[in-house]
């Protein structure tokens, strides 16, 4: 029985969250692309200390004129990084830098543009406002306010905010070991001779750069530089069965691609079910029908169909929510938006269709979305040319012109 893609999509992200990895400690800079596993709270206020936000003079805001002009001493010069013993005094002042502690006595900092110097003598003039181009301690956070919460993937802002948090280390979700195995007699490998009905094994590197970027550990076919990050099996049952006991072996996710529809050639749901257990088998999607979700001796397995396609809109929708739900990530599906069709589409079928498209602004300001022409499901470039995928939902046959879809962000990495 098939599944609707809501209902794939919860059995495996059911059943990803219930495997959760285990936490390491790791260095700050290696951490970017990796799931925090615990809260990341504040230690003390940030910023730590009083400090000029601007190039300019502190002063004290009751001495400020509040017409005409007043003349200020000019006791020191206070850089980023230093502290002054110094306390400052009525008409006094000091030449300050941005990011330098503000002195004892001083709350507001006139911006030098904003200052006649004579010799010693800082002039200031009317309308400056007291309390003004400081930045007080504690005004971005109170120490113990929460910075960065478990479950976030961690990129590269987040990585700036833990470190000015003092955090050197961070402890995150471990990253899946993953192996690839491609399938099918008639795929050769770039750099070889193709001919007669033989056509060049894609999949297997598309599939390795996507696994990659959603955070698993690839495992080699060997371990030579220019190794591949995947395996590729002919449509033979014997050795496609200990293809897939070693990667399972080796490997806490399996990815298969081709070989799982109901073809003769097609051997996967019989291995599976011979090997191990079957989740479920056909989800009411297309492109990507004959999607399996199963496991063989505790590895997690998918098999996505062979059409290039097929398999990239699968693994979004699929494949990349469970690697991120082992990974302990809050965040498991791309933010949808809404978005009008621009032209009336149609189907036949009463499965949810993924169609391509492309982003477009409306003459109002409002998205719209242009499904496009090149939908084949061995289209690579279609799919390269798409923003987003087109949510045409199961039950509609007629989606009209002016009509607001769902449409997903597709992920090229
Ligand atoms: P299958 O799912 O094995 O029936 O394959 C469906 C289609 O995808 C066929 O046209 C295959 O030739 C093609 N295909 C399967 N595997 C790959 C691959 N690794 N790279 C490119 N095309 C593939
Ligand atoms: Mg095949």
């Amino acid at each position: 029985m098939s599944l609707s893609l809501e209902e794939a999509q919860q059995r495996v992200v059911s059943i990803c969250k219930s495997r959760q990895l285990a936490i390491d400690t790791i260095p700050l800079q290696v951490a970017v692309g990796r799931v925090l596993a615990e809260d990341a709270h504040a230690s003390d206020d940030i910023p730590a200390f009083d400090n000029s936000a601007m190039d300019g003079f502190a002063v004290r805001g009751e001495d400020l004129p509040c017409e005409g002009e007043a003349r200020f001493q000019v006791m020191e010069t206070l850089l980023a990084g230093h502290v002054t013993q110094r306390v400052l005094g009525v008409g006094q002042c000091m030449r300050i830098m941005t990011g330098a502690r503000m002195p004892n006595g001083a709350d507001t900092v006139v911006i030098k543009e904003r200052v006649r110097v004579e010799a010693n003598i800082a002039v200031i003039g009317a309308g400056e406002r007291q309390g003004s181009n400081v930045r007080p301690r504690g005004e971005e956070m109170l120490a113990g306010q929460l910075a960065v919460g478990r479950g976030q993937r961690i990129r590269a802002t987040h990585a700036s905010l833990l470190a000015s948090l003092g955090m050197d280390r961070v402890r995150v979700f471990r990253q899946p070991r993953a192996s690839i195995i491609s399938t099918g007699d008639e795929l050769v490998m770039p750099g070889q001779s193709c001919s007669g009905a033989q056509i060049y094994n894609s999949n297997g590197f598309g599939l390795a750069a996507l696994l990659g970027g959603a955070g698993a550990q690839l495992d080699r076919a060997d371990e030579s530089p220019d190794g591949l990050p995947f395996r590729h099996v002919a449509d033979d049952r014997e050795q496609l069965r200990c293809a897939l006991l070693d990667a399972a072996r080796a490997s806490e996710v399996v990815i298969t691609s081709g070989g799982v529809s109901a073809g003769e050639a097609d051997h996967l749901p019989g291995l599976v079910r011979e090997l191990g257990q079957v989740h479920f088998w056909k989800v009411r999607l297309r492109p990507g029908m004959p999607f399996l979700f199963g496991e063989i001796e505790g590895a997690l397995l998918f098999c996505l169909p062979g059409n290039p396609v097929s398999s990239l809109v699968t693994f979004q929708s699929l494949v990349r929510p469970a690697l991120r739900a082992l990974q302990g990530d809050r965040e498991l599906h791309p933010r949808w938006l809404n978005a009008r069709l621009v032209a009336p589409v149609r189907k036949q079928h009463q499965r949810t269709e993924m169609l391509r498209g492309s982003l477009e602004s409306g003459e109002d300001g409002t998205l719209n979305v242009r499904v496009s022409s090149r939908q084949g499901s061995a289209m690579i470039s279609g799919m390269l040319a798409a923003d987003v995928l087109v949510e045409f939902p199961e039950s509609a046959q007629t989606l009209d012109a002016g009509q607001v879809v769902r449409v997903f962000p597709i992920q090229h990495d």
